[in-house]
């Protein structure tokens, strides 16, 4: 009911509603939901005619400026393809509706039914077929052109259709009464009407005729019955052009002067057109029929045309018709050259005999020289027929090596180019990069061979090594940077994850890097590219070192980096960044001048940091707490939980966190700039990201399909009351032992008046108030993520590599949302009722918390082992943790419930030594240890950075 309720209310805001009062088969919760959702809408003030075609489905169609053609589904006709008849005259609707849907999928935005066949009983079929197709809210979405040569089975479809669909067609065939006739009634059934310039005397076929009947039926329609011009849409016949037949060789020229004409003259009308009538001649020749139509609707457009029926799935870009195809078949269509059809019809031929084997699916770009084709492939992102292709190259030239040299690293330069000025996106590199790698791979054992053979030239490139430090797991920045170096001619050694540093400085010895990048996601990296580049400095190594990674920043770099090394250091944010970075650090023209800016600009970094550091007023931890956020407990409202204990979740599928993905980060992963969902139509970005979206979701299927990827999470509800600083959990409701202690920091720096120095115990009762509290611990893993990854890796493919990666971290979070909303709504139940939406979870409109140790309000990650034996994480869920507290599988998230009504994230900030001191005692674990996992907390210097080992 509520998404009925939207829906109208929809339409009644774009004024397609003139009642709202009935409804079919309503029940009083429908209604309900109707009166809720229509409240506050104003009746409808009738609108000034704007001429604006309005359609619907169940979802409305309004032609808009911006929406300069609305295409038409044609596969649903029994005399236009003949798969469709087979299945109707079979009875096997079920398939037939398939192909109805599959005509939306593509892009269709109404589609066209049409059962006109001599030995069917065309009424039956029609009203079957459109019975059914409205029952599947996929296909009657959109709205429905009946179509049929006679009334009677158009009467019978229009009976069986909502919205507002579209009679096809009337014409003046039959004299002026029955075109009346059939016009009143069209109009009774709320519907459109297209009218074929069609007359007593026969279909109109030179402008002058066209002209003439089109006007004469505008006349009678506008000015007799006050039909509304904008439901007039004319077609003014397509036929075939290219038939040999001198007479119909300005068919196309003619059509498109009508369209010019009408509009000009037949105002507020619209015009349609069957465009495949046109290639008819072409028939079994997709790729010759394809383009004809792509060049004919591009001027047919120009010039006014609003709507055409076509096949939607199988629609070319203008721009993407091979020149030389697309001039044969533009001497064609504007009858520019006496030869025209004979030339087309030779080149079809040839085509046909180059023997492609699945004619149609072939495109125009698969004509051209192998060059050019390589390029292409390498611009567009295709990789289908890039080893064909390769090999191709590879046999016409001299080396292998000439093959990288030429039209790959041409066509790679292109990309470089476009990204480097912003006109493709990062997802399209890493596509193109997928194609360049599947050709190298192809290369490399030739090139191999000659070089064992003749020695020979090796392919010299600049060599990049890439690591994700010790102790962390995580990499898809670093697998961005990969892929987009691999792209401009760099070598890329990726060592993985979990680096030890022996093992990174003894590949760039061994395989003589010019560069090399470190990465890193969790705090305690930071410490260890410290010690890498102390560790570079102790080997008198000059190799440039490049940090990045979600934790890392300039600031890290030049205080804490850059001193301990004396070879060039550089922070880098975004992988777009990083080529540029990494050419100035590498070739000699520009390396000089480049490391001293960074230098510079990095000693400024510091000097500032300096003078700023140490004025942070800092309060004693005994004054901080004693400015602790303090509640009126008796007051606060504390649910027991429903469920005690730990519960483990391990049948939740993809199917069910899917829902709940927020796509935010997914495109800041991506690097594509803008907020979901207003990207998807962004002006500039919203081609590449709708794309990049589509990709993600149609992984998502597979994924769901094959069932590899498997979530497992646990949570746990326990009793619990706070001490001081900490937050005791206790074996049960008598809250007499303790089975656990967290622990949590608190802030220290001075604040404004009235504002507290928090900590998260402060959100738990106290245990001495009498007052007896509760807290969550959670654990989410998805499994299968680093499996599915390293295939596609292996098979070359990083753009899915890369894709899976980032989905499957967006399926952790969405399964700590889906668990946090159970928690809230029955495990723990304190807020029953909540309702909601997908926006209010992204923006956390719920009660309650759930931080994550390591994050801002707790940054200690040593916490996570107590999280972890809370709840058996490792058993439960499969999840371990790193030497350095990372969780493996990546695609993990953990941490506490708090459902205080009032807590909130924080961020805990720099703290002093004596909390330090005070922490380290807690946790009965040394001082220095502790300095060494809080390092990025502390408001003081320590003095001697020792080198983090759990
Ligand atoms: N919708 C987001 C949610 C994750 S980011 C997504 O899909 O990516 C927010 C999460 O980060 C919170 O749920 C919490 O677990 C953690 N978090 C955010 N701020 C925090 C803070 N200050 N301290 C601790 N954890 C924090």
């Amino acid at each position: 009911p509520e998404h009925m309720a939207t829906i109208l209310a929809e339409y009644a805001r774009d004024g397609l509603l003139n009642i709202a009062g009935t409804c079919c088969g309503s029940t009083p919760e429908h209604t309900k939901a109707l009166t809720e959702a229509l409240d506050g809408i104003a009746p409808r003030i009738p609108p000034a005619p704007d001429h604006r075609t309005r359609l619907a489905g169940l979802e409305p169609l309004v032609f808009r400026s911006d929406l300069n053609f609305v295409n038409i589904g044609e596969r649903t006709n029994v005399t236009g393809s003949r798969r469709f008849a087979r299945l109707i005259k079979e009875d096997d609707y079920e398939e037939a509706l398939s192909v109805a849907r599959q005509q939306v999928e593509n892009g269709a935005q109404a589609i066209d039914v049409n059962m006109d066949e001599g030995l069917l009983d065309s009424v039956a079929a029609i009203e079957r077929f459109l019975l059914l197709a409205m029952s599947e809210p996929d296909i009657a979405r959109v709205p429905v052109v009946v179509d049929s040569s006679k009334w009677e089975v158009i009467e019978a479809g229009l009976k069986c259709l909502p919205g507002k669909p579209i009679v096809n067609s009337i014409s003046l065939k039959e004299g002026e009464d029955i075109f009346r006739k059939h016009a009143e009634a069209a109009r009774d059934y709320g519907a459109a009407v297209i009218v074929m310039a069609f007359d007593e005397d026969g279909q109109a076929d030179t402008v002058e005729r066209r002209k003439q009947v089109c006007k004469r039926a505008y006349r009678i329609l506008v000015d007799d019955i006050g039909f509304p011009p904008e439901d007039i849409i004319f077609d003014p016949n397509i036929f075939a052009i290219a038939t040999g037949i001198p007479e119909h060789n300005r068919y196309a020229i003619d059509y498109i002067e009508t369209v010019r004409w009408i509009k000009e003259n037949l105002v507020g009308s619209k015009i349609s057109g069957g465009v495949s009538n046109l290639s008819f001649s072409f028939r079994g020749n997709e790729r010759v029929r394809e383009a004809m139509h792509a060049a004919f609707l591009y001027k047919a457009i120009q010039a006014g045309m609003d709507m055409g029926i076509v096949n939607a799935g199988q629609l070319a870009v203008y721009d993407e018709i091979d020149p030389v195809l697309l001039n044969l078949v533009e001497d064609v269509l504007y009858d520019r050259q006496p030869e025209a059809t004979e030339r087309l019809v030779t080149y079809a031929e040839q085509m046909q005999e180059s023997g492609s084997k699945d004619e149609g699916a072939e495109e125009a770009w698969r004509m051209a020289s192998v060059e050019e084709r390589l390029k292409y492939a390498l611009i567009k992102g295709i990789a289908d027929h890039i080893v064909e292709d390769t090999e191709e190259a590879r046999l016409a030239s001299n080396r292998p090596l000439d093959v990288i040299e030429g039209p790959l690293m041409d066509g790679m330069n292109i990309v470089g180019d476009l990204f480097g000025s912003g006109k493709m996106f990062l997802p399209q590199v890493v596509k193109s990069a997928r194609v360049m790698k599947k050709s190298v791979a192809h290369l490399t054992p030739f090139i191999e061979a000659e070089q064992a053979e003749h020695g020979g030239e090796v392919w010299a490139r600049t060599k990049v090594l890439l690591a994700t430090v010790k102790g962390d797991v995580h990499d898809i920045g670093k697998n961005i940077v990969g892929v987009v170096l691999g792209c401009n001619n760099y070598e890329v050694i990726d060592l993985g994850v979990m680096v030890p540093v022996d093992r990174i400085l003894e590949s760039a010895r061994e395989h003589d890097v010019d560069v090399i990048g470190l990465s890193g996601l969790i705090t305690p990296s930071l410490d260890e590219m410290v010690y890498v580049a102390g560790e570079m400095e102790r080997k008198k190594m000059t190799t440039p070192l490049l940090i990045g990674g979600a934790t890392t920043s300039k600031l890290h770099t030049a205080v804490k980096v850059a001193p301990r090394y004396s070879g060039p250091t550089v922070h880098v944010l975004y992988a777009t960044l990083s080529v540029s970075t990494e050419g100035a650090m590498v070739y000699e023209e520009q390396r000089g001048e480049f490391v001293e800016g960074v230098a510079r600009e990095y000693e400024a970094v510091r000097s500032a940091y300096a003078s700023r550091n140490g004025s942070t007023a800092l309060l004693s931890l005994e004054q901080a707490r004693a400015n602790k956020l303090e509640f009126e407990w008796e007051d606060v409202s504390i649910s027991p939980p429903n469920q005690l204990g730990v519960s483990v979740f391990d049948d939740v599928g993809v199917s069910d966190l899917r829902s709940v993905i927020d796509w935010g980060p997914f495109f800041i992963a991506w690097e594509m700039k803008g907020k979901y969902p207003q990207i998807l139509k962004d002006e500039h970005a919203g081609e590449q990201a709708r794309s990049l979206f589509e990709d993600a979701n149609r992984l998502l299927d597979e994924v769901q399909t094959l069932g590899a990827l498997t979530p497992r999470g646990v949570i746990g509800l326990f009793s619990a009351g706070s001490e001081a600083d900490d937050i005791h959990i206790y074996k049960d409701e008598s809250r007499v032992s303790t089975i656990a202690t967290l622990h949590t920091l608190r802030q220290q720096t001075l604040k404004t008046p009235g504002k507290p120095n928090r900590a998260l115990a402060d959100f738990v009762a106290p245990a001495d108030s009498g007052i007896g509290d509760y807290l969550g611990a959670f654990s989410v893993s998805i499994h299968g993520v680093e499996d599915l990854a390293a295939r596609y890796r292996h098979d070359h493919d990083d753009y899915r590599a890369i894709l899976v990666q980032s989905v499957g971290d967006r399926l952790a979070e969405a399964f700590a949302e889906w668990l946090h909303t159970r928690v809230r709504r029955d495990l723990w139940g304190y807020a029953q009722t909540e309702q909601l939406s997908m926006d209010d979870l992204i923006r956390e409109r719920y009660r309650g918390i759930r931080p994550a140790p390591g994050y801002p309000a707790q940054p200690d990650h040593t916490e996570k082992r107590t999280l972890f034996n809370l709840v058996s994480a490792e058993q439960n869920t499969g999840v371990e943790l790193t030497e350095h507290l990372a969780m493996t599988p990546p695609a993990s998230v953990c941490g506490l419930f708090f459902a205080h009504p009032e807590a909130a994230y924080f961020n805990v900030g720099k703290i002093g030594k004596d909390q330090i001191e005070d922490y380290a005692r807690r946790k009965d674990a040394r001082v220095e240890k502790i300095e060494r996992w809080l390092g990025p907390s502390l408001a003081y210097e320590v003095e001697r950075v020792e080198h983090i080992e759990s």
